[in-house]
């Protein structure tokens, strides 16, 4: 998350393709590059990776895509080939490369697999619409040893909150898990 890298592409919108709509206007896709402009390709994987969120992604996809359709004045998608995928809490702009070669290990089949758009603009979308962090702490229970009685143990937790939510999304969609942030 970068606020300030968000903000240095946004003062300089001259550099940036003119904007493409999608859902009436709430989703705005732009390039950056002067003289870049948003391909047929590019705003239709978009629009499929957001269709697929809402019909597919479960409960915290339509959460995610219900805020989407909410936010004043729509979310700003920044496409770039820069590798770039950024943005901060409550930001209504996103710097995205949908078509990254970047890869994570896919816990469904502990093998390498390259990051689709939609786990791409689900986990953007988690960080700038509901503030969900890469890294957080949470409590949980261990049982005590087996037949034993009482309450067990209650230990603090790291996990990846907004890499969770993401899985509960791509679980309808490809199935890939990814469970923390590495
Ligand atoms: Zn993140």
């Amino acid at each position: 998350m970068d606020e300030s890298t968000v903000n240095s592409v946004m003062d300089k919108t001259a550099t940036l393709s003119e904007s493409k709509d999608l859902f009436d206007g709430q989703v705005h896709v732009r390039k950056i590059g002067e003289s870049s402009k948003v391909t047929d390709a590019e705003l239709k994987k978009v629009k499929n990776s957001l269709v697929n969120i809402r019909d597919k992604g479960g409960s915290n996809g339509k959460e995610l895509i219900a805020k989407l359709m909410s936010v004043e004045g729509g979310t700003t998608f920044v496409l770039n080939d820069l590798d770039e995928n950024t943005t901060f809490p409550g930001s209504d702009v996103i710097l995205m490369d949908i078509n990254s070669a970047r890869t994570f290990k896919n816990l469904a089949t502990n093998k390498t697999k390259v990051f689709s758009s939609t786990r791409l603009i689900a986990h953007e979308l988690g960080h700038a619409l509901l503030r969900r962090e890469d890294a957080g702490f949470r409590m949980i229970s261990i049982p005590p040893p087996d037949g034993g009685f009482g309450f067990g143990q209650i230990k603090r937790e790291m996990y990846s909150p907004n890499v969770e939510a993401t899985d509960g999304i791509m679980s309808g969609i490809n199935g890939s898990i990814r469970r923390d942030y590495n």
